[in-house]
């Protein structure tokens, strides 16, 4: 699993390599008024894309990768990557 975010400022789809985060045009205009969608993530494990909420950015709750076989759990935390331990 990458360690840091890369943080792309433009779509491009051929670079969202794993970890690459994008923050949405539409940042917080799209879900729940509470905890809107705020970026799309690259699973730093697997590279599967998915949407991630402005709580999972700023690390308050986790990211768990929407793949079925991967079972990438992880908090982002100022840019890095901290895996999430079991509990
Ligand atoms: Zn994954």
């Amino acid at each position: 699993m990458v360690a840091e975010l890369n943080i792309l400022s433009e779509w491009i789809p051929e670079q969202m390599g794993p970890g690459t985060l994008f923050v949405l045009e539409n940042a917080g205009d799209v879900g729940e008024n509470e905890d809107p969608y705020w970026a799309v993530l690259s699973c730093p494990e697997c590279a599967t894309l998915g949407l991630i909420t402005r709580k999972q950015v700023v690390g308050l709750i986790p990211v768990i990768c929407g793949s079925d076989c991967c079972p990438a759990q992880f908090f982002i935390k100022d840019e890095e990557i901290k895996v999430r331990k079991p509990s």
